[in-house]
């Protein structure tokens, strides 16, 4: 089965690459706020508490060794029982420190150890109580300083894990800020090159595809378009290149098929202008007037046949590329003058003035004497019969600024071409709408000429505004 990754397909995986990777960032990010939740609970029901509750501890501490004094000295009860109030509270911090820890919560084993001791000394905590008047209400106070001892130990660890939970909370959110940045970053400049690269995989086929149509519509149907992609870009290219393909093989079999007729025909053609030559100049006796008339009529019209049969012949030779370029140094100056003595008989016709400029100092070039004047006599030829009688031709050649091409054009005040069709004209048998029904013509000169142009490696051009005449002209490689 052919592997086809179509347009849609691009454009799902264009869409869903940036697409994961911005879903991966955020659930990076999910996870990275979980973790900062953690430590931040952590330091709230934990530390914060572990440290409030030693502080108090402390107190208690300190508060039952002062009215255990207190106690001891003035045998006051109130301060046997402000000493069980802190013992209970003592007492009871205990039991919340613990509580943490059966919620599932690490504490420092210390804790458990310093209220193991507690446990030790309550029996005699028991016996003093019940026996308050014997003496001291309370263990030594050795014992007391190094329960407080280890306590505001615990408790300075407790504040070292705070500092290391707020730091561990700082570099978290750093990192995840960070990565948050990053995947976004990302996700955008991937999304970014996506939409590049899917653009470019589908701008290059549709200007190749392009250039394939606009060489159709210039008559130059040899060239295939090149696409290797494997999406429906692709497919248009196949079905386009099969198009053209088709279109070469009839363009082949008509041209074929047109050379042939026109060798069929011209040979029975030059016999009969031969004979009717004959005739005319009375090689087989006298004829009168209106006999002459009507033969010279028809000798006309054969001539304007053969012309055109050349014409067609000349075209075929071009596109069978069976034409010879004999590249010779030409002498400007007399080529133009050959091709403008050539015209004019017609030019005098329609009283039309042709006018060579030439620059001097014009470098000098090489070229198909022959060809190139059917060119300039191409373009001469179509400027006197599309100008009105009494007006002007000018045939100019200018070199270029660094002397290295030379420009050959015809300027004349005819008609004008309208600017859609001014790309049209050097097709083959094109002609424009408004001359096509009032003017002689079969639409190749301008294409014979502009094959010849293209031989010499050269360009042919038209400038030209409707009602204010044209100038059509060639540019060639100076020697
Ligand atoms: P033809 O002259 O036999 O029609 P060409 O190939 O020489 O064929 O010219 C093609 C068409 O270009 C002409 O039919 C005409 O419409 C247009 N054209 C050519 N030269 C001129 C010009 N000098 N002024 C106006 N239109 C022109």
């Amino acid at each position: 089965m052919k592997l086809r990754f179509g347009i849609i397909s691009k454009l799902l995986v264009g869409f869903f690459i940036p697409v994961i990777i911005f879903y991966v960032t955020i659930i990076l990010l999910y996870m990275d706020v979980q973790k900062i939740v953690d430590i931040s609970e952590g330091i709230i029901t934990k530390n914060t508490r572990i440290s409030l509750i030693s502080k108090k501890m402390i107190e208690n501490l300190i508060r039952m060794e002062e009215n255990d004094k207190k106690y001891h000295l003035l045998k006051k009860d109130d301060y046997f029982n402000y000493f069980v109030l802190a013992q209970k509270e003592f007492e009871g911090n205990f039991v919340e420190i613990l509580e943490l820890e059966r919620s599932g919560m690490e504490i420092p084993r210390e804790w458990r150890q310093l209220y193991k001791s507690y446990q030790d000394f309550s029996t005699t905590f028991e016996n003093l109580r019940e026996n308050k008047s014997s003496g001291s209400l309370w263990i030594h106070e050795a014992v007391t300083n190094e329960w407080i001892q280890i306590i505001s130990e615990l408790r300075a660890k407790n504040e070292h894990d705070i500092a290391l939970a707020t730091m561990a909370l700082n570099s978290r959110s750093q990192k995840s800020a960070r990565n948050v940045l990053v995947g976004l970053m990302l996700s955008s400049v991937v999304g970014l090159f996506v939409i590049l690269f899917l653009a470019y995989s589908m701008i290059r086929p549709l200007r190749e595809l392009l250039r394939g149509i606009r060489s159709v519509s210039q008559d130059r149907i040899s060239k295939t378009v090149n696409i290797r992609s494997k999406d429906e870009f692709g497919e248009l290219a196949g079905a386009f290149n099969d198009m053209t393909l088709r279109l070469r093989e009839e363009e082949c079999m008509r041209s074929d098929f047109i050379s042939m007729l026109s060798h069929e025909i011209r040979t029975p053609l030059t016999s009969i202008r031969e004979s009717v030559n004959m005739i005319v100049e009375e090689v087989m006796g006298t004829i009168n007037n209106r006999q002459r008339k009507f033969l010279e009529i028809a000798s006309i019209e054969i001539g304007r046949i053969c012309n055109l049969l050349n014409h067609l012949m000349q075209v075929s030779r071009l596109e069978s590329q069976t034409i010879e370029i004999m590249a010779l140094p030409l002498d400007i100056s007399s080529f133009i003058t050959g091709c403008i003595y050539q015209l004019q008989p017609l030019a005098d016709t329609k009283k039309i003035s042709v006018e060579a400029q030439i620059a001097p100092d014009i470098p000098g070039m090489t070229g198909d004497l022959e060809h190139l004047q059917r060119v300039i006599i191409n373009l001469l030829n179509n400027a006197i019969k599309f100008s009105d009688p009494g007006s002007r031709v000018v045939l100019r050649v200018v070199p270029n600024k660094n002397r290295t091409m030379l420009d050959f054009s015809v300027s004349d005040n005819g008609p004008g071409i309208p600017k859609e069709e001014q790309s049209l004209i050097f097709n083959k048998y094109y002609r424009a709408r408004g001359v096509r029904d009032h003017m002689d013509g079969v639409g190749l000169g301008l294409h014979i000429s502009k094959n010849i142009v293209e031989f010499h490696k050269g360009t042919i051009w038209v400038k030209s505004t409707v009602g204010h005449g044209s100038t059509f002209g060639f540019t060639l490689p100076a020697s």
